[in-house]
């Protein structure tokens, strides 16, 4: 036995606390009418869950409070408890007695209880379903609701049915996992459109981070270049600057010491006491010659200086135009753009009033001309004026240059007359053959040594010159290539160089290609790399961690539309062997209870109608509405045939008819899945004698696998009670319980 006792408190008409204990299989409650009787049934139906407060004859939870009669006050609250034995474990928990218990107060507020600790409804309703004592309360017949099953419509029988079948847990499941579902699909779809969100930026980022990886990529190329370049370049101003030095050298002695002699050679010759006109005159070329080289190696040291400027300027103007004809580095000015938007405004407005597409169209290809004109316009304009200011520089430089040239002409042709002069007497001066001469030969000799050394000395100035110029550039590459590349550049690698001595051509190749790529680097550098790369990572990563996301969530939508599908076959095919078993009683108890006939259980699925059909009061002249289908379910159908009349069909049936086709029914159904305890509330009402026999006969049997609780006045059920409870109407007011013999039974139910 399952059910052990009921305590109603304040519950309807049971003021008081009131137990009853179910210690018999079969229990009967008896009393007057109006007693409290048919309380007690619904005292049932509540404390396990019912939510229907109608079908607990109330408008509203306070009905079901007791509301105080005589000198008993109202209460505050109505509970009912009920306590089962749980050693056999029928219900899913852990305990060898389950109370539940449920309260509702004034305000409507419902508690639930199980084993004394507050849960959901839900959680009655789930412990319950694994028992077969669902909501629907199959179980329980209330007073006049004996056929309530006949009554009922396809749907709800089924429901019913299901119930009876234990199959409302797995329902429960199958919503639950339907509400996952829905909710998983919401999710997916939430993950896709943030995917769809982020894409275009991501593709934005992608592209940024290509560029930079680009610009990474050249920027190691010209680090490897210019490591190079830098190292062979100083080595070879080093080199130059030596070799300069040490040709220089001994060239500087040789003029000093060529200096002393000639001092020496020009002192003898003044003092020489013949000293006569031709001795004066070499005294005065010498002068004249001296003062001529002189002028002429200023001249020479000027070209030199020139010379560099304008190969380092030429070089600065070569890059500058490369800059200026390369696309993105066009500038346009900010008054051409507001010219150019001030007319495309005015197109924009002319458009606002035009309706006609082809009008709208004809702007629309106004404004493209508009706005391709200025670019192709601007596109072919090179932005000079830089430019300009460092051509003229070069003009100025050339043309100091060729006055230097000049310059250097005419100190030559004046140097060749005064050699003219100079070789003339050196002629003369040997012809006479005189030992007197000897210091004049003297000064020829030093002159010619003189000149050969001042004019190699030239050479290396202009050497000088120029390498001076080289050692500019690599200076100024120097700084500029190390604010590109790190300072680092600028430390140069000890490691010597492979083939040292290479043209200089190559190494002209060389600074070319560095030129090319700096460029391409200006054009290609953005501010702000490190931020694009974090945050290309950072996006990245979302986007791969809403894909492993919306992965989860498709792996989990599937296996519950698998879940879904399993609970749905296993509903279907519980449900219609569970049919058949009902069929297999029923109509054994239907053939016990009219003595023959046939009936039985089916399962239908109504024909789809359109909702209009349905909807008969819907205005005529609708048909443009979209008419959609009636959704349909399947359902229980009942068909009787009763022996020996040609009745077909439930509406034929009488009143007494009725309640046998529902007791056969009922206990078909309790005999397939018995509920651990089964409520009748008069249920044997309409029963003639005769049927009444066979009623309590039948309720006999039922015993054998389910409690039963049974509110009656018949006589005969009654004698099958193993224990009887009296239920009568206080002085107070209030239902009074009191435990009766048969005997007491039979008197106190009139
Ligand atoms: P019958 O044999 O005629 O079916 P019964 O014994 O089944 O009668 P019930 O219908 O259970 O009687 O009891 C009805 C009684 O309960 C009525 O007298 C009604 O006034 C009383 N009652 C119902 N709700 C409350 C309430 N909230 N407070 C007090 N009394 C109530």
């Amino acid at each position: 036995m399952y059910l052990k006792s009921i305590e109603l408190t304040g519950f309807k008409s049971f003021a008081k606390k009131s137990e009853l204990n179910f210690t018999s299989k079969v229990s009967a409650i008896v009393g007057p009418n109006g007693s409290g009787k048919s309380n007690i049934a619904e005292a049932f139906r509540f404390v396990l869950g019912e939510q229907s407060i109608k079908s607990l004859r109330g408008k509203k939870g306070e009905d079901l409070i007791w509301n105080g009669a005589g000198d008993s006050p109202r209460a505050n609250r109505a509970s009912v408890k009920v306590v089962f034995d749980n050693s056999s474990k029928f219900l899913p928990i852990d305990f060898e007695t389950v109370t539940i218990e449920r309260v509702v107060h004034r305000d409507s507020v419902n508690e639930y209880l199980i084993n004394g600790s507050q849960v959901r409804l839900r959680d009655v309703v789930e412990l319950l379903a694994s028992a077969h004592i669902g909501a629907s309360g199959h179980h329980i017949i209330s007073q006049g609701e004996a056929d309530r099953i006949l009554n009922a419509n396809i749907k709800e029988r089924k429901s019913m049915i299901e119930d009876a079948l234990g199959l409302k847990l797995f329902q429960y499941k199958k919503q639950e996992s339907e509400r996952k579902l829905l909710k998983t699909r919401e999710n997916i779809g939430q993950v896709e459109s943030l995917r769809r969100e982020i894409a275009p930026h991501i593709r934005f980022l992608k592209k940024q981070v290509e560029k930079v990886e680009k610009t990474v990529q050249m920027k190691n190329e010209l680090t490897t270049l210019a490591k190079e370049y830098l190292k062979r370049e100083d080595e070879y101003i080093n080199k130059t600057k030596e070799r300069i030095e040490k040709g220089k050298q001994p060239l500087l002695e040789k003029e000093k010491e060529l200096d002393k002699e000639l001092s020496s050679a020009k002192s003898v010759l003044e003092k020489a006491k013949h000293k006569d006109a031709k001795s004066e005159e070499l005294i005065t070329l010498e002068k004249d010659l001296h003062k001529i080289r002189d002028e002429k190696d200023n001249l020479f040291r000027d070209f030199g200086r020139l010379d560099g400027e304008l190969s380092s300027l030429s070089k600065m103007v070569k890059k500058q135009e490369e800059v200026a004809h390369s696309i993105e580095h066009k500038t346009v000015t900010l008054v051409s753009v507001e010219e150019i938007y001030k007319k495309v405004e005015e197109k924009i407005k002319s458009a606002r009033n035009l309706r006609d597409t082809k009008a709208l169209l004809q702007v629309l290809d106004e404004v493209e001309k508009i706005l391709t004109d200025f670019i192709d316009h601007n596109k072919d304009k090179v932005d000079m004026s830089l430019l300009e200011d460092s051509r003229r520089e070069i003009e100025t430089l050339r043309s100091s240059k060729k006055q230097i040239e000049k310059s250097l002409e005419e100190i030559k042709e004046r140097e060749n007359k005064l050699s003219e002069q100079y070789n003339t007497l050196k002629n003369d001066i040997e012809k006479e053959k005189d030992s007197n001469r000897d210091a004049e030969k003297a000064v020829f000799r030093i002159m010619a040594e003189f000149q050969e050394v001042i004019s190699n000395l030239h050479s290396f100035s202009l050497e000088e010159e120029t390498l001076k110029v080289v050692a500019e550039d690599y200076k100024r590459e120097l700084t500029e290539l190390g604010h590109l590349l790190g300072t680092h550049i600028l430390k140069l690698s000890a490691s010597a160089i492979s083939n040292s001595d290479e043209p200089r051509i190559a190494q002209e190749e060389r600074r070319r290609k560095i030129e090319k790529i700096k460029i391409r680097l200006e054009d290609s550098s953005g501010a702000g790399e490190m931020e694009v790369l974090k945050e290309y990572t950072e996006v990245s990563e979302r986007d791969s961690f809403l894909e492993k996301e919306l992965i989860d969530l498709e792996k989990s939508a599937e296996s519950l539309t698998g879940l879904i599908a399993d609970l749905d076959s296993r509903l279907s095919t519980e449900f219609k062997t569970g049919v058949e078993k009902i069929n297999a009683q029923f109509k054994e108890y239907f053939f016990l209870m009219f003595g023959g006939g046939e009936a039985r259980l089916s399962v239908i699925t109504p024909p789809k109608r359109k909702k209009k059909d349905i909807d008969l009061d819907l205005e005529e002249g609708d048909e443009s509405e979209v008419v959609p289908e009636e959704e349909t379910e399947e359902g229980i159908n009942i068909e009787v045939i009763l022996p020996k009349k040609k009745i077909k069909g439930l509406m034929m049936l009488s009143g007494g008819e009725r309640a046998l086709t529902s007791i056969a029914l009922l206990f078909a159904i309790s005999q397939v899945n018995p509920p651990p305890f089964i409520v009748l509330d008069e249920t044997d009402a309409a029963l003639d004698e005769a049927n009444s026999k066979k009623y309590a006969d039948m309720i006999e049997n039922l015993a054998n696998k389910s409690q039963l609780i049974l509110i009656t006045h018949n006589r005969e059920t009654m004698s099958r009670a193993g224990i009887l409870y009296g239920v009568t109407m206080g002085r107070g007011g209030g239902s009074k319980l009191l435990s009766v013999a048969f005997e007491e039974a039979i008197a106190v139910a009139k």
